[in-house]
């Protein structure tokens, strides 16, 4: 078969980083703050299972296959969802798709050519990075701290980089990031909408955590800011309701001027045709049943427990072995340990202990040099969480 020759980026492809760890997953007693999996504890099934029949009712909406688009009830439905995040839109302004993840990469079909400059958030989603490689796009880093994507230092970047290398697509994530945790600021939001508009690029904004703070909301999206900037918005707003009510559902979208979402329909079309109309028929009686909102609030609290036990856990056990900043929302701890550890050796330790995580070196595009990790509380339970965090300790100890 081989012989017949792969396409160019699949002759040695990497696969997911974090799918390659799923073997140290099934040995016996392991703990696992590997997963970006929502807890299976906070799935709605009885909300869903009636949110199904609802949806079979109707058989000629729910099981015949349906406009590449979406379903107009559920563009309708999300834009009202969107509303409520601060975003101002319409039906029309909305693409549904087969989760967040084919949103990104429609963009990335539409965009990229061999050797297009992407700027990139780092440490960033693996599965960004994992379709800018398959496209051949040259990425280029653009680091984050504890505010966010640090916009000085991006501000910096563009006004040194070639004329070759301005990006045309620059993602981020930036309500509780996906590793860092990271709340961009609202100041940070602006400002890079600023940046977007004189340097011409488009800024995709990945916002599949916003709803699943632990306090306060998070700012409004860069998107909204985008909007009140009064010209062109640059910015593509995609999200999804893997992280709140299932990603099984596989529903997400993407909010885009007419001319992107035009050509992003094209590119489906030949994907997938449309997202599963049966699939799109549950989220929108879902939505339309009331119990998005409760779901969402019991999640929050969950998740915000599951955090207060891993930091606290974390400090008695590692103490100033690991440091972090404390998300304020979402899924995901990245907790950096000093820079002489050797972190493939850690994370040996870590497997032998009976804990696994995933080392910080697999949200970097380039050279590995992170000795951090991110971990995800999620899916452990509490107690689950707080025997972890004694295992790792002893793995940083050895
Ligand atoms: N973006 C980010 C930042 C994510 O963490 C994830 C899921 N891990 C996705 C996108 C993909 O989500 P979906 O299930 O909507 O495809």
């Amino acid at each position: 078969m081989t012989s017949i020759g792969f396409a160019s980026s699949y002759i040695a492809p990497t696969g997911s980083p974090i799918r390659e760890l799923f073997p140290y997953l099934s040995r016996p007693g392991m703990i696992s703050f590997a997963g970006g999996y929502p807890s299976p504890s906070l799935f709605d099934a009885e909300g869903l299972q009636a949110a199904a029949q609802r949806a079979l009712a109707d058989p000629a909406g729910s099981l015949q296959y349906g406009a590449t688009e979406g379903t107009p009830a559920l563009r309708q439905a999300i834009a009202q969802l969107c509303g409520a995040r601060g975003i101002a839109c319409d039906a029309p302004d909305v693409l549904i798709t087969t989760g967040s993840q084919q949103a990104f990469d429609l963009l990335v079909r539409i965009f990229i050519e061999p050797g297009a400059p992407v700027y990139v958030e780092t440490p960033a989603y693996p599965a960004a990075i994992q379709a800018l490689r398959l496209a051949q796009a040259r990425i280029h880093e653009v680091p984050v701290d504890a505010e966010g994507l640090d916009v000085d230092r991006l501000r910096h970047q563009l006004e040194t980089a070639a004329p070759a290398d301005r990006p045309k697509l620059l993602y981020t994530v930036p309500n509780f990031s996906n590793p860092s945790g990271t709340l961009m600021t609202a100041s940070r939001r602006q400002a890079l909408v600023q940046l977007a508009l004189r340097y011409g690029f488009l800024i995709i904004e990945d916002d599949p955590y916003g709803e699943l703070h632990f306090g306060e909301q998070a700012p409004p999206p860069v998107y909204a800011a985008g909007q009140a900037a009064g010209k062109d918005n640059p910015v593509l707003y995609l999200s999804s309701l893997s992280k709140t009510v299932a990603p099984g559902l596989r529903v997400g979208w993407m909010l885009a001027p007419p001319e992107i979402l035009r050509r992003c329909t094209v590119a489906k079309q030949v994907t997938d045709l449309c997202t599963s109309p049966l699939a799109q028929a549950v989220a929108l009686q879902y939505l339309a049943g009331g119990r998005y909102a409760p779901t969402v609030e019991r999640a929050r609290a969950e998740y915000g427990r599951r955090l207060q036990a891993l930091t606290q856990s974390l400090r008695a056990e590692a103490g100033d072995g690991l440091s972090f900043v404390e998300p304020k929302g979402g899924m995901f701890l990245w907790a950096a340990c000093a820079p002489e550890v050797d972190a493939s050796r850690l994370f040996q330790a870590a497997v032998d202990g009976g804990v696994v995580y995933v080392p910080g070196a697999a949200f970097y595009p380039g050279e590995a040099k992170a000795t951090a990790m991110r971990l995800s509380y999620a899916t452990p339970t509490v107690d689950e969480i707080k025997e972890g965090a004694r295992r790792l300790g002893w793995a940083m100890r050895q």
